[in-house]
């Protein structure tokens, strides 16, 4: 039996990786298009490879990229699968028409209702929060308390936040419109826009970073970027680490949870393997992957009973919001205008 990982080709900015096992009895392939680069995801890839003798094309690229690809090709589009992160992007899939509904009892038994698409087109395969990191020699943990008290007065000058135009951001603003409405939406965002440190700049990571330098007292960022700083080879970001607190916010009974989104996998409307597709997308939230995927991504597994990664043990579990990731996507236009009216940049 001959096992063989081959870089085939580099197209643009997007490498084809082709995972084969045991080439000759291959009794398929599958085509998976992937905005999670290649060491976050072509492992487990293999390992699917291996155990059912399907050939797989592994393309990765940017969200956008890739998105704007299958456009273009269509229904000559090679790619069965895609994957990418938030729900907003892959609802933005769903409504370009590059995926199409599917369901298989194993997902339909073990990914959440909330953490998948409400017609079938896409499903989750890991979750993310949105949470806060702050510095706890100037901020007390009961201070703190959810999203909606960050635009309190009292937070004036001590908020990290990175721009609108970011997904994570908008999929937060989507909640609080589900959570308050627009109106009270609007005034959040004032508030917080009025507490911000310093005008929104760089990613996730650099939000972190400026709370552990002092340039503001609380981070808003999502989890793994945590996770990754505390397992990094560099002493300095394992410092960042050290120097923050996490906290879980809206986590009292009467609150709905800390905001969480997906990376997320969809059937394209184009694909000509289905069955492997399926196969595959099933391979991906068995306890095994489950684990190896949440640890690799520092993210939280999206099938209930699997431990949370090893990086974020410490701080325990959490409630997460609820409320169905479809509404992010619906509610994604009007928290781009809201953050807008709001000076948000
Ligand atoms: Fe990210």
């Amino acid at each position: 039996m001959k096992q063989s990982t081959t870089l085939v080709a580099l197209i643009g900015t997007s490498t084809l990786l082709t995972l084969t096992s045991a080439s000759a009895n291959a009794s398929g392939e599958v085509n998976v298009y992937s905005a999670r680069s290649e060491a976050l995801i072509a492992p487990l890839l293999e390992n699917y490879s291996k155990e059912n003798r399907v050939k797989v094309n592994l393309i990765t690229g940017s969200a956008d990229a890739l998105l704007s690809r299958l456009q273009s090709e269509g229904d000559a589009s090679p790619a069965d699968v895609f994957i990418t992160v938030d729900a907003g992007r892959l609802y933005r899939a769903k409504d370009a028409g590059v995926l199409q509904p599917f369901e298989t009892e194993a997902l339909n038994k073990v990914v959440p209702d909330h953490l998948k698409d409400r017609d079938g087109y896409w499903y989750g395969l890991s979750q993310r929060a949105r949470v806060l990191f702050y510095n706890p020699e100037a901020v007390s943990a009961s201070d703190l308390s959810s999203y909606e008290d960050l635009a309190d007065p009292k937070w004036k000058g001590q908020i990290c936040i990175r721009s609108s135009s970011n997904i994570y951001n908008q999929s937060l603003v989507a909640s609080m419109i589900d959570a308050h409405g627009e109106a009270d939406t609007l005034k959040w965002i004032k508030g917080l826009v009025a507490n911000f440190a310093r005008p929104p700049a760089g990613g996730d990571t650099d939000q972190i970073k400026a709370a552990a330098a002092g340039v503001c007292n609380i981070a808003v960022a999502n989890t793994y970027y945590f996770g990754r700083l505390g397992l990094s080879d560099n002493a300095e970001d394992r410092a960042v680490f050290d120097k923050l607190a996490m906290f879980w916010p809206n986590q009292a009974a009467d609150q709905r949870g800390a905001h969480v989104n997906v990376s997320g996998i969809g059937i394209t409307a184009s694909s000509k393997n289905t069955d492997n597709a399926k196969q595959l997308i099933d391979f991906l939230v068995n306890p095994q992957s489950q684990t190896w995927y949440a640890n690799v991504n520092n993210e939280y597994p999206v099938v209930d009973g699997i431990a949370p990664p090893k990086s974020l043990a410490t701080f325990g579990e959490f409630k997460g919001d609820q409320v169905s990731l479809s509404v992010l996507g619906e509610n994604n236009r009007q928290a781009v205008k809201l953050m807008d009216q709001g000076g948000w940049k």
